[in-house]
């Protein structure tokens, strides 16, 4: 089966760990930028790929 990219689902490393979640609204990133919310499992998680923008880019104190 041959599916073309859809941009309405995340990666594959990025859906909801609990049911597998892949579309986009249905992932709705919660107020701290950092985590997803599933609409489908209501589970909240926190994708490895999440992106810099709409939020500070993760700036992590250097020494
Ligand atoms: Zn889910």
């Amino acid at each position: 089966m041959n599916i073309p990219p859809d941009d309405n689902l995340v990666a594959t490393e990025d859906a909801c760990p609990t049911c597998g979640q892949r579309h986009i609204d249905r992932l709705v990133w919660i107020e701290d930028g950092q985590r997803v919310r599933c609409a489908a499992c209501l589970n909240i998680y926190m994708p490895p790929n999440r992106r810099p923008e709409g939020g500070d880019a993760h700036a992590a104190p250097t020494q």
